[in-house]
């Protein structure tokens, strides 16, 4: 039937609470829209509170099961410390990219049912099969709770339980890090002002590669990436630590010492292990199906 051909096509399956009222903050934002696209195709009664709409806070909220609050990470504290008291049972949930301040937020707005979320994709996936989603248990049973995460399941995504400050600190490494460095290696590279076209000319695959994942990055929004680089005080410390270890690097290219970069190189294969290998052959496999799919 044509429901059932939308539903496949979409990805995204009948709902486990379906006619459940859920209210989303910052519902017109671009992850926000995508979470409210999927509710309501898995037969959610969806209501969206944008910044214009907190004078009518109070009734959008009523009956709710779900406020899901999706607004810029810098505002997060401040939309949950406006938002009106919730319904005694009302999950309240958030879609952050941090999740330690945004989680204490949560709590103090609210005394039901909490859950931190984070998904580890954008809004630009063609749908939510196989992505990762972080949660971090907040408060209520599990009656509460795990509602919602069946939801997230039925839909592809694919859980992962997190600490907040444990999750926080990997997201250092995993965005923070990732992002900062890229965003110096665009910056960088369009400084050396090289012809793209003759750097892709000259690219096999896994240079390509390379160059698509820094450039990607500036083909999307900056104040996300500055929020996220931004998010919290411990990553300027890595990245501090990463300009140190950069340091180091031109010091021994500087001394013309192979036996240092040598050494540092194997003291990293050690630290990667039988995962350097399994990678290999990994990337290998994934190239040779990206050269299959450009023909
Ligand atoms: P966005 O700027 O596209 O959307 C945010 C929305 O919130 C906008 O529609 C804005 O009008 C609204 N908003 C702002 N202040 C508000 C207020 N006071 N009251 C009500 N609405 C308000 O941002 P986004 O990229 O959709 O990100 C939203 C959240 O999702 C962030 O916390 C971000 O960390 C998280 N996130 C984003 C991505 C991503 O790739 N975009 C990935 C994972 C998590």
């Amino acid at each position: 039937c044509m429901r059932e051909s939308y539903v496949q096509e979409t990805g995204h399956s009948v709902g486990v609470r379906p006619g459940l009222r859920v209210v989303v903050v910052g519902g017109g934002g671009r992850l926000g829209r995508r979470f409210v696209q999927a509710f309501r195709e898995s037969g959610y009664e969806v209501a969206v509170l944008e910044r214009g709409d907190w004078d009518r806070a109070a009734e959008l909220v009523q009956g709710a099961g779900l406020v899901l609050v999706s607004v810029p990470i810098h505002d997060t504290a401040a939309v949950m410390a406006q938002l009106p008291p919730l319904p005694p049972g009302c999950l309240l949930a958030d879609l952050t990219s941090v999740k330690a301040a945004p989680m204490q937020a949560m709590l103090a707005a609210h005394s039901g049912p909490v859950l931190g979320l984070h998904p580890m994709f954008g809004p630009d996936v063609l749908t939510f099969a196989k992505e990762v989603t972080v949660f971090c248990r907040g408060r209520g049973e599990p009656g509460e709770v795990d509602w919602l995460l069946e939801q997230l399941r039925l839909w592809g995504l694919r859980l992962h339980a997190a600490q907040p400050e444990e999750h926080d600190r990997h997201m250092g490494l995993i965005q923070a890090m990732r992002h900062a460095t890229a965003y110096a290696y665009g910056l960088n590279l369009s400084r050396e002002r090289p012809q793209l076209d003759e750097l892709l000319a000259l690219s096999s695959p896994i240079y390509r590669l390379e160059l698509m994942m820094v450039g990607r990055l500036f083909a999307q929004d900056p104040e996300l990436y500055y929020d996220i680089i931004q998010s919290q005080r411990q990553h300027l410390e890595l990245i501090r630590d990463y300009h140190a270890t950069l340091a180091d690097v031109i010091g021994l290219l500087e001394r013309d010492d192979r036996d240092a970069f040598t050494q540092r190189f194997c003291e990293v294969r050690e630290f990667f292990g039988p995962l350097g290998e399994q990678f290999l052959n990994e990337s290998r496999v994934m190239l040779a199906q990206s050269k299959d799919r450009a023909g």
